[in-house]
């Protein structure tokens, strides 16, 4: 049994925050959640705590590739030139640079072939330090679709739905459908891939064995199929026209809304970039070439536009969750979380959006997102209080998972490798 003391914990049930409570773990388990120094413990219990810290459920990822984050390459340089096992073992570190940020669960939306089976396979059995993961393993998409080079092409209902009893058979934990194109060469993400009944095949074979499906969907018409094909979520929603122009569209945002459909905006793709350009623009002796003016100007429609829709959403009352789409970057979490409040989500609406409800939206709320007694423990201490100054997100100062110290960051070294905490924690895998 382990105890953790927290002078500021905020559940993440929306409720307002404790102060001064005790967290008892047992078996990796929240046993009890109680005024601190109220019940009597055995003197030989094990004690963590961090002064003036605000303790929250860990944060949740709805959306990631862990083939990739490899920088600045693009999806066919690694593609072509990488390896699945090179993946495997990018993917693993990947997975713990997300961990470090206070991220004890992900999800992985597509990779090629088992990559990221593997890793889940290794996380799950303590050989990586790993945040808990769910996976679609390939994702489902036209012949020469977004992805396709992850080797899951599947055309016409029947194709696709054997496709997904495929990937179904192979332990996927939910599906995910290309939609529409994407940034994957000879596709257009202002056009729509799939048909409705192709879509409606596949979320019909998730949901026979208790499984969500969800779509990537950039064009307005991917998003007006999906709603018609009944996914659980969609992912982006950029409502992108042919002309690329990107507009709003009430009356499908209005059926999104009726359906109960989760949203994933995945807000902070392209945003650092933005960052660079203006950064660049700003400085004195700098000047951006006719390219990066192009650029920063077609970023700034695309965060600007993205931003209208989340606070539409929100004002409709659609949940929304969290998701980086982490690409070239992992362990840079907190930064979507900065433009969900921007979009007009409260410090407490975007906490929430971090871990309950993207919990309940990946099906896993009976065990994460919220730290009350019988949940898992997983958990982190935040340097200072998010409800002030959501930006303090970012101070992720410990991580436990599992109910074990996974990363103290005043124990890291200044220089070399991260040290490692109990770097072997055995998780109950979530099923
Ligand atoms: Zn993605």
């Amino acid at each position: 049994m382990e105890l953790y003391l927290a002078d500021n914990l905020i559940d993440g049930t929306g409720e307002k925050p404790k102060t001064n409570v005790e967290i008892l773990v047992d078996g990796g388990r929240i046993k009890e959640v109680v005024p601190a120094g109220s019940v009597p413990r055995p003197s030989d219990i094990e004690v963590y705590s961090l002064p003036g810290a605000t303790v929250l459920p860990g944060f949740i990822d709805v959306h990631t590739h862990l083939m990739f984050g490899a920088g600045a390459r693009s999806y066919e340089d690694v593609i072509n030139n990488d390896s699945d096992d090179l993946m495997i073992i990018r993917g693993s570190r990947n997975a713990y640079l997300h961990l470090r940020a206070g991220v004890t669960m992900l999800r992985d939306c597509g990779a090629r072939n088992k990559v990221t089976f593997a890793i889940r396979e290794a996380a799950n059995a303590g050989i990586i330090l790993s945040p808990r993961i769910h996976i679609s393993g390939r994702p489902l998409t036209i012949t020469g679709g977004h992805f396709w080079w992850c080797n899951e092409e599947a055309d016409g209902v029947e194709g696709v739905r054997a496709a997904t009893r495929k990937l179904l058979k192979e332990g996927v934990d939910f599906i995910k459908i290309m939609a529409s194109g994407g940034g994957t060469q000879g596709t257009d993400s202002t056009r729509a891939s799939y048909t409705v009944e192709e879509m409606a095949a596949a979320t019909f074979e998730a949901h026979q064995v208790g499984k969500k499906a969800t779509a990537h969907t950039l064009a307005a018409e991917s998003v007006e199929r999906a709603v018609e094909a009944g996914l659980d979520q969609i992912e982006h929603f950029n409502f992108l026209h042919p002309d690329g122009s990107r507009i709003w569209d009430q009356v499908v945002a209005d059926k999104i809304v009726q359906n109960g459909m989760v949203l994933s905006p995945t807000i902070q793709t392209g945003y650092r970039q933005i960052e660079k350009l203006q950064t660049k623009a700003a400085a004195e002796d700098e000047i951006l070439t006719e390219l990066e003016e192009k650029q920063l100007a077609a970023g700034l429609y695309k965060l600007e536009t993205k931003l209208e829709f989340i606070s539409r959403f929100k004002e409709m009352g659609a949940p929304i969750v969290a998701g980086t789409d982490a690409i070239s970057v992992f362990g840079d979490y907190a930064v979507g979380l900065e433009l969900f409040h921007r979009a007009g989500l409260s410090p407490m609406e975007v906490i929430i959006s971090a871990t309950s409800l993207a919990a309940k939206a990946i099906g896993v709320e009976d065990e994460l997102g919220t730290v009350k007694p019988g949940m898992l423990a997983d958990f982190i201490y935040l340097d200072g209080d998010p409800l002030e100054n959501v930006q303090k997100l970012n101070n992720v100062e410990t991580v436990v998972l599992n109910g074990k110290v996974v990363v103290d960051k005043r124990l890291d070294m200044a220089v070399g490798l991260p040290a490692l905490a109990d770097g072997d924690v055995k998780m109950s895998p979530i099923v």
